[in-house]
């Protein structure tokens, strides 16, 4: 049943509560952090600082049940939260706990694995990193080789993993790994809870254009894994990670993640040459409009009014459209920039001021949104499929 929306003056005296906390706790640093963020996520450490402050204060997992640690506010109140958490520069949280195993573990996890790991990722004592894609097996995930066999009490994982985001960062990866290679190919595949700093596992950054190196290659050699750490059954981790999609699929490309762009654009308006300015202003506007759109599925997403059957073609169609969105603003950006735009960055404090440098970095970082958590081709199949049937 969704929640009945609050009325005006509630919400009112929600963001002014807001704002106070944020006034306080985000710090000039914070701050700076915040708007430096190109990636799909900011600076490490600030990352840190800002989950403990938000744990501390009680605001850590708004989306998560009360009874696990959520706040309890509606889906108003946490857009509202998001937004001003935005419009203040807060530093965009590594959340691969909070957004996707913690929710996993709440519907799927055994009463042993939620009161491990549920805590950890409340506090931010534990980041989790995802560890599926592997050469040859993304869009075609399935095809995924590195192996898991059974040794008593544990599974020994061997194989490689690539394009881990925060793998050299986290303490945790969950994993899908093959435990049988006999059947179809969706057969035979589990899902496991691995501990990151166990014996036989390397990390390798990439580095990538935009000038950091978000994610890595992961060398998995004879490494122990307990059995108790497997999520639903052993071969049957598909299921499971479709059950995780759903949360990943909605998450990773949010309207709070598109806000903070919008307003960099804003701010290069300001200082952008006569010409560009003028033609930028004008697909301002139809910008601001088609976030306003999405930003309304989000809620209604958020506010569980849709049936769970709409749930998979509309994170689809979400990630696709935030993804597209996205990517035009920081043509936009690039726009502004004008001859500017040629500089690469070579301090945090460059990317957090408006200029050329942080326009081309941003430009390049989000080139990668119409690849990660499924590319732009393989969610026009899912709506397509929807077409069809
Ligand atoms: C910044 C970034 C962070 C990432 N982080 C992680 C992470 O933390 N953990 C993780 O496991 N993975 C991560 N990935 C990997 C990501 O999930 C894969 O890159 C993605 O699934 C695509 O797989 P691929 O790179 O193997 O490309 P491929 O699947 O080989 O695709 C190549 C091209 O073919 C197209 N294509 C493939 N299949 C079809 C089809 N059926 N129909 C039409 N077109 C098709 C694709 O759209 C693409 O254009 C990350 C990727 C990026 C860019």
């Amino acid at each position: 049943m969704p929640h009945a929306r609050p009325s005006r003056s509630s919400e009112v005296r929600f963001r002014t509560r807001v704002r106070r906390f944020l006034d306080d706790a985000l710090t000039e640093d914070l701050r700076a952090a915040g708007r430096a963020t190109i990636g799909t996520h900011s600076e490490i450490g600030a990352c840190r600082i800002w989950h403990q402050r938000l744990h501390r204060q009680g605001w850590i997992a708004p989306a998560w049940p009360q009874a696990h640690g959520g706040t309890g506010w509606n889906a108003t109140e946490r857009l509202i939260f998001d937004q001003e958490c935005a419009a203040n520069d807060a530093p965009v949280l590594f959340a691969g706990g909070l957004r996707n195993v913690g929710p996993l573990l709440i519907a799927l996890g055994s009463e042993a694995q939620k009161s491990r790991y549920l805590s950890p990722i409340l506090s931010g004592d534990e980041f989790w990193c995802q560890g599926y894609s592997e050469a040859g097996a993304g869009s075609d995930l399935a095809a995924l080789r590195t192996r898991a066999h059974r040794d008593g009490d544990e599974y020994l994982v061997n194989g490689t993993k690539i394009w881990t985001t925060g793998a050299n960062h986290a303490e945790k990866m969950f994993a899908l790994v093959r435990t049988d290679a006999s059947g179809k190919p969706q057969h035979g595949i589990t899902f496991l809870l691995i501990d990151m700093r166990s014996p036989g596992i390397t990390t390798r950054p990439v580095q990538t254009i935009h000038g950091e190196a978000e994610f890595n290659e992961v060398h998995f050699e004879d490494v122990r894994v307990p059995v108790e750490d497997r999520v639903g059954a052993e071969d049957d981790g598909w299921s499971v990670a479709k059950q995780l999609m759903l949360y990943a699929r909605a998450s990773n490309t949010t309207c709070a993640l598109l806000r903070r762009t919008l307003r960099r654009v804003q701010e290069m308006l300001v200082t952008a040459m006569p010409e560009a300015r003028h033609s930028a202003r004008n697909r301002l506007t139809d910008v601001e409009l088609r976030l306003a759109v999405i930003e309304r599925l989000e809620y209604d997403a958020a506010s569980g009014q849709q049936d769970a059957g709409d749930r998979s073609q509309n994170a689809s169609m979400m990630k696709l459209r935030a993804t597209e969105l996205h990517q035009q603003m920081t043509e936009l950006l690039l726009e502004l920039a004008g001859p500017d735009a040629c500089r690469q960055w070579r301090s945090r404090d460059e990317l957090a001021s408006p200029g050329g440098a942080y326009a081309s970095a941003k430009y390049f970082a989000t080139r990668a949104a119409s690849i990660y958590s499924g590319t732009s081709e393989v969610h026009r199949n899912i709506l397509a499929r929807v077409l069809i049937d």
